[in-house]
């Protein structure tokens, strides 16, 4: 028999989130759907019960790699706290944090500003290290470039010889 519950994690911050209970039965007793791919995932970035009680008290910084640009879901160094509402209003004056109360912050910046340091964090200082999976998709960019660049001389080629 597949698994009829899923246990969800916060988008937030990371932890247990929300367990899961079909609602759907096939005959042979299996949820109609398929309860597995919801587990151990964030489904959506609301926040668990845990986050919403550290917003009501401040506000959430997460620390982000330098590198990786994908703001959906940018590469987590570890770095998590929460902090007061007037210590974010002296950095960052103009936006409301009436609405913006979850941030996102490079390593940099979360140097910079002396913030309690995660496992991961402390290892990439002490080794000099960028990380990994953002190197690998730098190179991949790369890459993509170099074929895109191939495919156009390769095309402006073809162009060239046609009108020969
Ligand atoms: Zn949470």
């Amino acid at each position: 028999m597949k698994p009829n519950v899923s246990l969800t994690k916060c988008y937030v911050c990371g932890r247990d989130s929300t367990i899961l209970l079909a609602t759907k039965y096939k005959k042979n007793g299996d949820p109609v759907l398929d309860m597995e791919q919801f587990h151990g995932k964030a489904l959506n970035k609301e926040p668990c019960q845990e986050c919403h009680k550290n917003l009501e008290q401040g506000i959430i910084l997460i620390s982000i790699s330098d590198d990786c640009k994908d703001v959906n879901n940018p590469f987590r160094t570890g770095g998590w706290v929460v902090v007061k509402e007037e210590a974010v209003r002296l950095v960052l004056p103009d936006i409301d944090l009436t609405k913006h109360r979850i941030f996102f912050m490079p390593d940099s910046t979360w140097l910079e500003f002396g913030l309690p340091l995660s496992e991961y964090q402390k290892n990439l200082i002490n080794n000099n290290e960028i990380d990994d999976s953002c190197e690998k998709k730098t190179e991949q960019n790369a890459n993509r470039i170099d074929e895109l660049k191939q495919l156009q001389s390769g095309k402006d080629k073809l162009n060239n010889d046609l009108t020969r």
